[in-house]
């Protein structure tokens, strides 16, 4: 208000006219600037301002501004700000690496996984308000006895006399995805021996690393270690 109020006035004062009409004016020239944009995209533009991922332009821009990102949205309509996107492979989410657990590890660790213990944490408690931020009651949120457990299960690991690997690394999945039948090549070239730097020395492994995916006896790792491993050893409990 202050931005529009001062504006009108400086320029009626220059122009000789009134505030209102210098207004008018400037409703006009914005008008002008967006009548190829349409509302959606607009809207999408000064969403992405909220949250900050477009700086927000002082306020004689700003029409200019989401003129100039829903035009550069239409014109990378390639989906880059699609949150619906899927994904063809779900281990790898189309990268070609998936993040697995040391078949070996999961294999001796599970004795000691059930001294873990899990608690749900009651988010009600000290006032917070969950129908405003989760009103879907989507999150769970848990402590753990003891807190620390995947660094004590990584050092648990490592003074293992059969310990081989860290406890989790990346490898190369087994899906039919672009980038994954890139990394497969890179590797096979790697393990003869031929793989070679642009400059023509020996290259050192793809960024897949040396394992290969195998669901039968690797869990995936994801966001939350402690579900990962719970289900695994569920899973493995009831085939047997
Ligand atoms: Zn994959």
């Amino acid at each position: 208000m202050k931005w529009r109020t001062d504006n009108a006035n400086s320029s009626a004062r220059v122009h000789g006219t009134t505030p209102e009409q210098e207004w008018e004016e400037q409703l006009e020239s914005w008008a002008r600037t967006l009548q190829s944009v349409t509302e959606a995209e607009g809207v999408a533009v000064v969403e992405r301002m909220e949250t900050g991922n477009i700086p927000t332009p002082r306020y004689g821009e700003i029409a200019q501004v989401i003129r100039r990102y829903a035009m550069l949205a239409r014109q990378n309509d390639n989906h880059q700000y699609d949150l619906q996107k899927s994904f063809r492979c779900l281990a790898c989410l189309d990268t070609g690496m998936a993040n697995v657990w040391n078949p070996n590890f999961v294999e001796s660790y599970e004795p000691i996984f059930r001294g873990v213990q899990r608690e749900e944490i009651d988010r009600t408690r000290n006032a917070f308000n969950l129908d405003k931020y989760d009103p879907d009651r989507m999150v769970a949120a848990h402590k753990y006895d003891p807190p620390d457990w995947v660094a004590m299960a990584r050092r648990w690991w490592r003074g293992l006399e059969s310990s081989e690997g860290p406890i989790y690394h990346v490898a190369l999945c087994n899906c039919d995805s672009p980038r994954t039948i890139i990394l497969k090549r890179e590797l096979d070239e790697y393990n003869a021996g031929r793989r070679k730097t642009s400059s023509g020395k020996k290259a050192g492994l793809p960024a897949c690393g040396a394992a290969t995916y195998n669901p039968e006896v690797m869990p995936l790792r994801t966001s939350v270690p402690y579900d990962d491993l719970f289900h695994w050893y569920q899973r493995r409990g009831q085939q047997c």
